[in-house]
């Protein structure tokens, strides 16, 4: 029976080769030396004994057992099991900060200071003037007072847990005071009520969706209130017959009654984005000059830094709150801080921000860039595509994203794919899609109105060369 199948070409389990055989062959070498022996011999053992079955089910072409034939498919199974999970990605979505795909990108000063803090001991809470103990918040609170005219900051993870500090540190078992029209659920199930609960605070609805007077405000004051409190709409707009009232107005109200207004601004911007030709956005200095008693902001969206949430504010609501014990579960690691101070320090040069600040500078690229490079690109990604599809260089429009300013859309240029055969194009398009997904560096677009849509706003000119030898050969 066995000679029988291998005279026509299978093999019976008795042929399979030793595990000790093939750890010694030739062709193992180069897996051993890269995945080292352990995960060798679990690779395999699986293949050995995928083969044993199949050669007890009915055999196995005698090609397989050959050690190369063996080492290729361990080394294949191995490299795959090795390659990061957390990729490069091109980001061709028309979305600068892109939630999904990681927000701000670092400018090489943060880039720089991260990988000294990762590789070499910092002083991240040693006082190097007296040499006892410091306060992380020193690297960067001073700074943070600077560009934003308040008294005191500090930082933590991400702008949810800064709500969810301010509030439990000022409000907890107290009333809070917020208009209907800004209860926002932001993405990633960040939803004002929702924090407010797991704050311990208690959320007082004032006003309608699309309106609320300064009287709501005033009314609702009592003497279980903590705050009152203001949060940016950002990935939503009201509009139409709608009345909201001002940081300065509800301020005022509440000082006149000993309390204290937080603004939760979301993006939270720096510098008066309007110099640059972008849409008006609140900057968190002049929130504070309106009267905020403390801000909250993210660190990643229109700052253009690390994931992170910013308070600043008033000094001895600053220090209630970092006393608080949720202050030491939710404080940033070395990493955040690394990256923060150098992203700040951009800010004291307004004139070099918009090149510096890689966010700043992709919101801002001009279209005299972005319409050759969509020219350029285009005959390379027709081949790229194939027959089958038809590539035009066309105007669109891309997005701040992140909730900053969700109505203003930037005018931008990319490629637009079309189906170019008959019949419905929603298949073809999503194969297109998943072949560039698929690319060693993925290239991430947007299927709308039966076409798929690069917005090349987030390609720069130095990233081009590489991103145009990706397609260099027709994809399969
Ligand atoms: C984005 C946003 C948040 C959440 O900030 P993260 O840094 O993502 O945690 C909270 N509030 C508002 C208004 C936001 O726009």
């Amino acid at each position: 029976m066995a000679d029988q199948l291998s005279g026509a070409g299978l093999a019976a389990a008795s042929d399979i080769p030793s595990l000790d055989r093939l750890l010694n062959a030739e062709a193992l070498r180069p897996a051993l030396a890269t995945h080292g022996r352990t995960q060798v011999v679990a690779a395999l053992r699986r293949d050995l004994e995928a083969l044993r079955k199949r050669a007890l089910d009915g055999g196995v072409p005698r090609h397989e057992l050959d050690a190369a034939a063996v080492a290729a498919r361990t080394s294949a199974a191995l490299d795959e099991a090795a390659r990061p999970r957390l990729r490069a990605v091109y980001n061709l979505t028309g979305t600068v900060l892109h939630t999904n795909l990681g927000r701000a990108l670092l400018p090489d000063e943060a880039v720089a200071s991260v990988l000294r803090a990762l590789t070499s001991p910092a002083n991240l809470e040693f006082d190097l003037d007296t040499g006892g103990r410091g306060d992380r918040d020193d690297l960067i609170d001073d700074l943070l007072c600077e560009l934003t005219g308040a008294e005191a900051a500090t930082v933590v993870n991400n702008n949810a847990a800064a709500v969810l500090l301010m509030l439990n540190a000022l409000a907890d078992r107290r009333d809070v005071v917020v208009s209907r029209g800004e209860l926002v659920e932001i993405g990633g199930a960040f939803r004002i009520p929702d924090i407010m609960k797991r704050a311990g605070a208690k959320l007082v609805e004032v006003g309608t969706t699309n309106r609320t007077h300064a009287a709501d405000y005033e009314n609702a004051i009592g003497p279980r209130t903590a705050m009152l409190m203001k949060v940016h709409c950002s990935n939503y707009a009201v509009t139409g017959f709608t009345k909201s009232v001002d940081v300065a107005d509800v301020a005022a109200l509440a000082h006149a009654r000993g309390l204290p207004a937080t603004v939760d601004l979301g993006s939270g911007t720096l510098v008066d984005l309007t110099q640059f030709g972008l849409p008006k956005e609140d900057t968190v200095r002049e929130t504070i000059a309106a009267g905020a008693d403390l801000v909250t902001f993210s660190g990643d969206k229109l700052l253009g830094g690390p994931q992170a949430g910013l308070l600043v504010g008033r000094a001895d609501l600053i220090r209630k709150i970092k006393k608080n014990p949720l202050k030491r579960a939710l404080r940033v690691g070395k990493l955040t801080l690394a990256a923060l101070e150098p992203v700040l320090q951009l800010y004291r040069a307004p004139e070099f921000l918009a090149q510096r600040l890689t966010t700043l500078r992709l919101l801002t690229r001009p279209m005299r860039d972005i319409q050759p490079q969509a020219e350029r690109l285009r005959g390379v990604l027709a081949h790229a595509a194939g027959p089958s599809y038809a590539v035009e260089a066309v105007p669109m429009f891309s997005q701040i994203g992140s909730g900053a300013l969700p109505i203003d859309q930037l005018p931008s240029y990319g490629l637009a794919v079309r189906y170019a055969g008959s019949g419905r194009p929603g298949r073809h398009l999503d194969r297109l899609e998943t072949l560039l997904r698929r690319l060693p560096v993925p290239v991430i677009g947007r299927i709308a109105d039966d076409a798929l849509w690069l917005d090349l706003r987030c390609l720069e000119d130095r990233d081009e060369a590489a991103f145009a030898a990706q397609l260099a050969e027709p994809l399969a």
